[in-house]
């Protein structure tokens, strides 16, 4: 008797939000809740903010510490997102990929469209606030930024929002446990994809695959 069994390739998961939308929270509760999900550590110049560390939720950089970087190609992609420097560094998540790992990255929308032209295999989720009010209401809430910063994130989220057609999926946070509900029923569907699986036998032989 032949069992068949699944054997599948770590992907990609770039979620996008206007700063304040909830990303850090969700992409939080997800990483809880999913052995088989990490989290891409993103290069930036921005100064940390609050109990940031570096190496947990950024590598924090110097300006000529990052276009050193730059220089070395050692992005899939970077961007200048609210006056600062961020970048995806390709060896963060080859790494990750290579332990067999789903890798979430949470990148900016210039990022996200960049990174699915050099990667050819990953999902793109649009993470919309309920409404632009509230929005500016948790982002005052969360206490971490100058009067001047909310005015400038609430500016570029009017811009962001009109790109969210662009990803594959768009949820709207209301509701926190729904949106995280939401996130790991597109995971897991993703996870099942014929793109993303071989079919083989138990000895290991390839039975069907499309690469
Ligand atoms: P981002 O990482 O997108 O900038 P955060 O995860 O820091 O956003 O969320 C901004 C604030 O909004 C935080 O204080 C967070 O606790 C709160 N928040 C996130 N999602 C919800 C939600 N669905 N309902 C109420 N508050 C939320
Ligand atoms: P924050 O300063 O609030 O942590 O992040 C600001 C913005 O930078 C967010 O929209 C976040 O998605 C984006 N960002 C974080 N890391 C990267 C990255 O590596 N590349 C790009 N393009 N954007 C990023």
């Amino acid at each position: 008797m032949i069992e068949f069994e699944l054997k599948r390739t770590g992907m990609l998961i770039v979620v996008s939000a206007p700063s304040g939308g909830g990303k850090s929270t969700i992409i939080r509760a997800l990483l809880d809740a999913d052995s088989s999900l990490d989290y891409s550590i993103s290069a930036t110049t921005r100064p940390r903010r609050g109990e940031e560390e570096d190496g947990r939720e950024y590598r924090f950089l110097s300006l000529d510490q990052f276009k050193q970087l730059v220089q070395e190609d050692a992005f899939y992609e970077y961007a200048e997102v609210h006056g600062n420097y961020y970048g995806t560094l390709r060896e963060e998540v080859d790494a990750k990929l290579e332990e067999g790992k789903d890798v979430i990255l949470d990148l900016d929308v210039q990022g996200s469209m960049r990174l699915r032209k050099s990667v050819r295999d990953c999902t793109t989720i649009f993470i919309l606030p309920p409404s632009m009010a509230t929005l500016e209401k948790r982002l005052r809430g969360r206490g971490e930024d100058s009067e001047e910063a909310i005015q400038r994130r609430l500016e570029n989220a009017r811009n962001e929002v009109r790109m969210a057609a662009q990803y594959d999926y768009i949820l709207v946070n209301r509701d926190l446990t729904d949106t995280i509900e939401n996130m790991k029923t597109i995971i897991e569907a993703q996870r099942f994809r014929a793109s993303r699986v071989m079919v083989r036998d138990g000895f290991g032989t390839v039975l069907a695959s499309q690469s």
